[in-house]
């Protein structure tokens, strides 16, 4: 795109290109361009200025409603008092100055609107309140209403309102983006028939802007989804006329990052699908038709629809990159079990990947349990043709380290379960067949680049499983270069679970919970306590992951459970068996408490969210998590899952100290009012950055994703997708399209790298 490449010196000259390097890293057209309106104001609307906060970047606009210059009493100074409203609050804003120096006091006269930008502080004065101000704002006069022109026009006029930034004067942005858009000519021949709007039209004589930016996206789709030309886009993104043209420019931009995006992705979908891999075709009597025949449970439709689907996959010559999801408890791990045999009949083995060691040594043992003698191979009572499951974990000793990486090696081992230490350890496979890695909410393309690599002489097939049902948009793009299947629905006969919020208004409520717990140990349940930290020592940040934000506004630190032990085994549950089970053990210590838990010989475990995925204890009933509000709403569906996994009812308690109507409490609320983990997780995005979800660390300039987001575009983003992969299997090397091709190329290079690898 060489006109967009244009470093902004030749067109704005030196000094002004200068600036927008410095303040906004901004160097070429395309960057300028690029750097989108954060909003738009009508000219006749003022800023509402009571949600001001401390500390904040704003750029308001408004009116000035008094002026007054005052001599500083102490020094030399001068300062000009001007104070402006938006028709119900006040702002001050505060210049100052040398006595003659200028100061804006002729721009700024009462009854003038403006835009004013600054940072935003509380002025004390010695007597009377705190008041909001601005001080030594950039402001910019907005044109007054003059005769020529009617009233309502000029009250519609659109004003864009760029994200401020300290150092750079509030009209420098404006104005440049203005002669670069000037000097962009929108095309207004028609096309010829079949011609390239991409190739630029009596180039000869013309600057390299004036033939239009080339356009990334093909003609025909522009026309087949009523997309505008780039100039034009650029045109209404930030001078728009009307907020139909507005909505013409955001939508074709949307389109371009979604587009391009897409591109990257089916590429990835192809290249790696066209990979070598070995064919693990169903056998007809092996260990996964034995296995499922045996099953104390029929599989649901679910279940055995997405099995079918990943049976059909390992069958071909190509590696499988399939991502599971389906809402806690909807049997993920049958169904990769099942996978895993079918491997293992076809000669191979597979590994299973899980997130912590409590849920490593949880596999290995349901799995044993659930195999039976399909599952000891050369031991007594092993079936004819059984298979072994091996266990690799940090902490084994180093004897049954040896002995299991052997039992890897040597290819006995059909299964091998394992945290996420086993892709880094210098663990051989006889013949790694399939690898499943499990409860991943993020895996990010690097580390499924890691795995694939782990094969020589052709890949294995990748079965992802996420700890939480994502959202669909989130599938497309963080997960897009997989295909996806949905388990939908839960085991039938699943017990329902009640979520009740405990809140600090009805302390009552809390005591209950205390009663409650006694009464389903006394006939004999089994209940966890999740709390946020472990609060052991000073300054230990316990483990909770994925907590959301504590103490921005001050609150106390959550609850510890070390805290929390001594009055649970004192008064609150006296007599009752209380296991701890968090982070910081050795692993051997963990182990012992999940047995002893698993055992009944316990009938409390006190926990952190080590216990977030995956644990399965069915007899455990209840569930009560204090200070709720410190995490997200899907790690508490995901904490919430731990009961109601058998027959029997589950209750979970959400303990809290956030006051009613705060954001905290309505999440909570939603959480208690669903099971529904689809929902639940739609809302968690709602609610989080956009950059949180990808993963992406945004330091000063904007993700590739400018304009679109996961929570709003997902019919940009599943619409781009259809195209995009179209596209790529009609051109997988884009040979037909330079400018995408060369839009993709810049999209990869950059920070945007980051957003694909890092997620
Ligand atoms: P998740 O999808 O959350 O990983 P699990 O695989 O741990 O769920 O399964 C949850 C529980 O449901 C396990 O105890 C499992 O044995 C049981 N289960 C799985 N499939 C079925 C089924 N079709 N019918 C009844 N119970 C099932
Ligand atoms: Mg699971």
């Amino acid at each position: 795109m060489a006109n967009l490449d244009e470093p902004l010196h030749k067109v704005l000259g030196d000094k002004t290109a200068k600036v927008l390097a410095k303040g906004l890293d901004l160097h070429t057209v395309g960057d300028l361009l690029h750097h989108y309106p954060r909003r738009y104001a009508h000219r006749g609307e003022l800023t509402p200025l009571s949600g001001l906060e401390d500390g904040e970047h704003v750029t308001v606009m408004a009116e000035v409603v008094k002026v007054q210059g005052r001599s500083l009493t102490r020094s030399p100074g001068y300062v000009l008092e001007i104070t402006v409203t938006d028709g119900t609050g006040e702002l001050k804003l505060s210049f100052f100055g040398r006595r003659g120096s200028y100061v804006p006091e002729r721009d700024l006269a009462p009854g003038t609107r403006g835009l004013f930008a600054g940072k935003i502080s509380t002025y004390r004065p010695r007597s009377g309140k705190p008041q909001r101000q601005l001080a030594h704002p950039q402001y910019k006069v907005v044109e007054a209403q003059s005769a020529e022109r009617a009233a309502q026009e000029w009250a519609d006029e659109i004003i864009p309102i760029y994200p401020s930034t300290k150092g750079l004067d509030i009209e420098t942005l404006g104005k440049s983006i203005g002669m670069v858009l000037d000097q962009l000519q929108l095309p207004t021949d028609p096309l010829p028939p079949g011609g390239d709007p991409r190739t630029p039209a009596e180039g000869a004589g013309r600057s390299s802007l004036r033939s239009g930016p080339s356009d990334p996206i093909p003609a025909t789709l522009l026309e087949r989804r009523a997309l505008i030309g780039l100039p034009e886009a650029y045109e209404g993104i930030h001078r728009p006329r009307s907020w139909d043209q507005l909505g013409r420019a955001r939508k074709r931009l949307k389109w371009d990052e979604a587009f391009v995006l897409q591109i990257a992705l089916a590429r990835r979908r192809r290249a790696a699908a066209a990979l070598p891999a070995k064919a693990r075709p169903p056998a007809a009597r092996g260990l996964a038709s034995e296995f499922e025949a045996r099953l104390p449970f029929d599989l649901t439709d679910g279940q055995r629809k997405v099995g079918d689907e990943i049976a059909a996959d390992l069958a071909v010559a190509h590696p499988m990159h399939r991502l599971l999801q389906g809402d806690v408890g909807s049997g993920k791990t049958v169904v990769a079990l099942r996978a895993m045999l079918q491997v293992v009949d076809g000669g191979g083995q597979a590994a299973l990947l899980a997130p912590t060691e409590v849920l490593a040594q949880q596999h290995f043992r349901s799995i044993g349990a659930l195999l039976g003698d399909l599952g000891r191979a050369g031991q007594i009572g092993g079936a004819e043709h059984a298979t072994r499951v091996a266990l690799l974990t940090g902490s084994l000793g180093a004897k049954a380290r040896k002995a299991a990486l052997l039992d890897v090696a040597s290819g006995a081992a059909g299964i091998v379960v394992g945290t996420h230490a086993l892709l880094q350890d210098h663990v051989q496979f006889a013949d790694l067949g399939l690898v499943v890695v499990d409860e991943q909410h993020r895996f990010g393309v690097e580390q499924r680049d890691a795995l694939r690599a782990k094969v020589t002489g052709g890949r294995p097939h990748v079965l992802v499983m996420t700890a939480t049902p994502i959202p669909r948009t989130v599938a497309m793009t963080v997960f897009g270069d997989l295909e996806t299947s949905v388990l939908g629905q839960l085991p039938a006969g699943r017990a329902e679970i009640r979520t009740h919020v405990v809140p600090p208004e009805k302390p009552a409520f809390l005591a209950r919970a205390w009663e409650r717990i006694r009464e389903e140990a006394g006939e004999g349940r089994q209940i966890y306590i999740v709390c946020p930290r472990i609060g052991e020592r000073e300054g230990d940040e316990g483990d909770a992951v994925d907590a959301a934000p504590a103490d921005e506004e001050g609150r106390r630190s959550p609850l510890g459970i070390m805290e929390l032990l001594p009055l649970l085994q004192d008064e609150l549950l006296s007599g009752l068996r209380v296991g701890v089970l968090h982070g910081k053990l050795h692993a051997d210590e963990k182990d012992a408490v999940m047995r002893r838990f698993t055992e009944r010989e316990l009938d409390v475990l006190l926990a952190t969210t080590v216990i977030e995925v995956g644990v399965d204890v069915p007899n455990a009933t209840v569930m009560v998590i204090m200070d709720a509000d410190r995490f997200g709403v899907s790690q508490l569906h995901q904490l919430r899952g731990r009961v109601g996994r058998g027959s029997l009812h589950g209750l979970c308690l959400l303990v809290t100290d956030a006051e009613p109507g705060s954001k905290a409490r309505e999440r909570l609320d939603a959480v208690a009012s669903t099971t529904d983990g689809f929902k639940l997780s739609r809302l968690d995005l709602e609610q989080r950055r956009e950059g949180d979800v990808l993963g992406a660390t945004q330091a000063g300039r904007s993700s590739s994703l400018r304009l679109l987001t996961l929570q709003k575009d997902e019919d940009v983003i599943r619409d781009a997708r259809e195209e995009a992969t179209a596209l790529v299997e009609a051109d997988p090397e884009l040979a037909a399209h330079p400018g995408l091709a060369a839009e993709l190329a810049s999209l990869l290079d950059e920070d945007r790298t980051e957003f694909l690898e890092k997620t």
